[in-house]
This record gives structure tokens, C-alpha cells and sequence, in this order.
């Protein structure tokens, strides 16, 4: 069923317009972007797709094919922090009006809104950004209100921080907000620039390939959360701002000053991490692939060691990908569960997919769903 049905199946009449916003993949810089670092996200070709429509009076309608088709609403002067509005996945989405409503926009009047979203949920792909960047962009154009990509972005991001709850940084919205196809995006934090960086692993006879292991751990948030303050107070004692402040040249006089060894991992694990993006971002201008296999060989370490936020699963396929002859591979997303990525020669993809599977068949662990995937557009409106 398209959205634009499953719209009229649930509201009884045509919605104004249809928009999508995909989810996305980071290449290389995991953590960062709460520490004002470097990041290189691309999006996938999977996508949140939404119907909308004004209704009359002041209810606020929200349905998902994801979520039984039950229809949720809300007055828009219901949608309120903390209240029930807020709660389960219609907050993800009431939490975006809201964010646009605070930043003093004029919303007025009733929205139904359909959802129908091919990102797998929770598989480190992030499919909340997806929809709250999808919301963020369609109920402002649907408003008449004209929102560059970085507002759609951090709009959305105060959605997740503020309504959801969830400290993200801006990594996830700016990826599915201002990703263009044929390229990753690498988004500095601390200068707000961004730069669409070619990369075209086709030309190069690579695949890159997503590994979802299907495993989610519930305390995903929390432990985000704990890496968030470590990495501030890292940032406290060595009296900076932020930890992109510290250079790999200053590195160990930084972590000679930090109280303790786990702030001296978190710190370590940010400080090269934000180096390895930069050689990235060096590498893939010149449009070399050598080299950038190493590097997302090293994030991965840095990434289990040092900032302790893979699981056995994740490393396993890792670990299986570069046996099988990947030129690299890493865990993508938050942690703790979600997908891995492998960069591999297109004619070893086959090989790898069936080692990654039979691996994981062996452990007795859950199959893999393992795609190609390729840089994709960012949010758009589609009809
Ligand atoms: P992810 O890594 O996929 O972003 P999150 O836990 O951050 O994982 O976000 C997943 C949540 O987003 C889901 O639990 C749900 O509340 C919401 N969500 C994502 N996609 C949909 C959808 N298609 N319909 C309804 N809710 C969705
Ligand atoms: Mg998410």
C-alpha cells in the first residue's frame, strides 16, 4: 500500500502532499558530533514516507504502517513535553511540530498524517531521524514555511532531544535532512560546513555492504547517554568546551591530565576518531578507496576498546567480513547492537554475505539481513 492510500484509507479523503526523508549510514566518525567533531554519513535508499493533509478543528492524526495502522491524535495545544503526546513512536513525530511550533512558527489548524517507512527500526540506521526529519520538512512546507536543510535538521533534532528524550547530536537529521545521491556527506560540527564528497564505489569495483544483526540491546539510550557525559567531563578537566578541541598532536598530553582511565579511553577513542575522518575525507577527494579500509578497521578498534560501545555480534562481523577479504569494516550508529558495514570488491560480496551468515548460523545467533547499499538523497518532497 503507498502512503498516499494508506492516507485516504485512514482519513477518507486525498492528502495535500507526499515527502520522504531516508535513513542513513556513517561511513567513519561515530561519537563524534556531540563532541563539535567530524562526521561522514551518506543516506541509504531506504526511506520514511508521509502523507499529509489539514484537517479541520485542531487534532493532530497520526497513523503508521509500522505500528498496526492505529490511528493516534492529539489538539495541537495538547502536544506538550512530557505529556502523553510525547509518549511511544507518534512522539518522534508530534515531537517535530512541537519543535516547530517553539521555534515560533505559527502551526495552526488540524494535520492527518500517514507514515509508511522502509528503515528497518532500531537497526542502526536510524530510522528516527528519518521521521522526524520527513515530519520537520513536511508539515513546514505543507505550512508555507521555508526551512533551509540544517533547520529541518536541528529541528529535528531538538524533536529527539527535547520531546523523545534522547541526547543525539546532529549526525542522524543533518545525514537524512542534506545528503545528496553519489555522495557522503562530511559535516563538520564546530564550523557548521558541509561538503558532499563523491563517493562512487561502483567505479571502484567495491561494495559497500550493511550487516544487521537484529540485535537490539535496551540499554541503548542509557549507555549513550553515559558516553555523552564522559566525553563533557573529559572536556571539563581538560577546560575545554568540547573534546574536538584536542588534536592528535595533543592527545597524550590531554590524557595525561584526565583523572581516569576511563576518560582517558572515551577521550582517546574521539581525539583519533576525528583524525580518521579527516583522512578519510582526504582520501575519498582524491577519489581513493585505498587506505580508507584501514581506517574503518581502526574505528572499529577504537570503537570496541576504547569507547566500548560494540557487542559480540557486531564484532563478529567484522571480524568475518575481513576474513573473507574485506578491504574494512566497522560497526555503524550509536552501538550496542544495530548494523556493521564492509567495504569489499563487488566479486567478493557473494563470498562474504554467505561466510557472515554461516558464522552466525554457527554461534546460533539470529540470520543477518545483509543489502548493498549506495549514497542516496536526503529529505524531499515527492508528490
Ligand atoms: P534507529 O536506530 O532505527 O533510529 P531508534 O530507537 O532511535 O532506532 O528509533 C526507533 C523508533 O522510531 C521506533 O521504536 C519507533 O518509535 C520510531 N519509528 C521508526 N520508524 C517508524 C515507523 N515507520 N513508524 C512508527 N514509528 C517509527
Ligand atoms: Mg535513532
Amino acid at each position: 500500500m503507498t502512503t498516499s492510500h494508506l492516507y485516504t484509507r485512514a482519513y477518507g479523503a486525498a492528502p495535500a502532499g507526499l515527502w520522504s526523508a531516508p535513513g542513513r549510514v556513517n561511513l567513519i566518525g561515530e561519537h563524534t558530533d556531540y563532541n563539535n567533531g567530524l562526521v561522514m554519513p551518506f543516506a541509504i535508499d531506504a526511506r520514511a514516507h508521509m502523507a499529509v493533509g489539514r484537517a479541520a478543528g485542531q487534532e493532530v492524526k497520526v497513523v503508521s504502517a509500522q505500528q498496526d495502522f492505529t490511528v493516534h491524535s492529539f489538539r495541537l495545544d495538547e502536544i506538550q513535553q512530557g505529556s502523553p503526546s510525547a509518549r511511544g513512536w507518534p512522539g518522534y513525530v508530534y515531537g517535530a511540530i512541537w519543535a516547530l511550533r517553539e521555534a515560533g512558527y505559527p502551526l495552526a489548524g488540524g494535520l492527518n498524517i500517514a507514515i509508511d517507512s522502509s528503515v528497518p527500526v532500531g537497526a542502526g540506521l536510524s530510522s528516527s531521524a528519518a521521521l522526524e526529519c520527513v515530519t520537520t520538512l513536511a508539515v513546514s512546507q505543507l505550512m508555507g514555511i521555508d526551512l533551509t536543510q540544517r533547520d529541518v535538521a536541528l529541528l529535528s533534532q531538538k524533536a529527539e532531544n527535547d520531546f523523545v528524550g534522547m541526547p543525539c547530536g546532529l549526525m542522524d537529521q543533518m545525514a537524512s535532512s542534506a545528503c545528496t545521491a553519489g555522495n557522503v556527506l562530511f559535516f563538520d560540527v564546530q564550523a557548521q560546513t558541509t561538503e558532499q564528497v563523491p563517493f562512487d564505489t561502483a567505479a571502484a569495483g567495491l561494495s559497500l555492504l550493511v550487516i544487521d544483526t537484529h540485535v537490539h540491546h535496551q540499554l541503548a539510550d542509557g549507555e549513550y547517554a553515559k558516553r555523552r557525559q564522559s566525553c563533557e567531563q573529559a572536556a571539563a578537566e581538560l577546560g575545554v568546551p568540547f573534546l574536538r578541541a584536542v588534536d592528535l598532536a595533543g592527545l597524550d598530553a590531554a590524557l595525561a591530565q584526565l583523572s581516569d582511565d576511563v576518560l582517558r579511553r572515551r577521550t582517546r577513542h574521539i581525539v583519533t576518531e576525528n583524525a580518521r575522518v579527516a583522512q578519510t575525507v582526504e582520501l575519498l577527494r582524491a577519489r581513493r578507496f585505498d587506505g580508507v579500509g584501514q581506517l574503518m578497521v581502526d574505528s572499529h578498534a577504537s570503537m570496541r576498546d576504547d569507547f566500548e560501545i560494540s557487542d559480540p555480534a557486531l564484532d563478529l562481523a567484522v571480524e568475518v567480513s575481513l576474513d573473507a577479504g574485506a578491504a574494512g569494516a566497522r560497526m555503524t550508529g550509536g552501538g550496542f547492537g544495530g548494523s556493521a558495514i564492509a567495504l569489499v570488491e563487488t566479486d567478493r560480496a557473494e563470498s562474504l554475505s554467505a561466510a557472515v551468515r554461516a558464522a552466525f548460523a554457527a554461534q546460533g545467533r539470529t540470520a543477518p539481513t545483509i543489502r548493498s547499499v549506495a549514497p542516496s538523497e536526503g529529505a524531499r518532497r515527492d508528490g
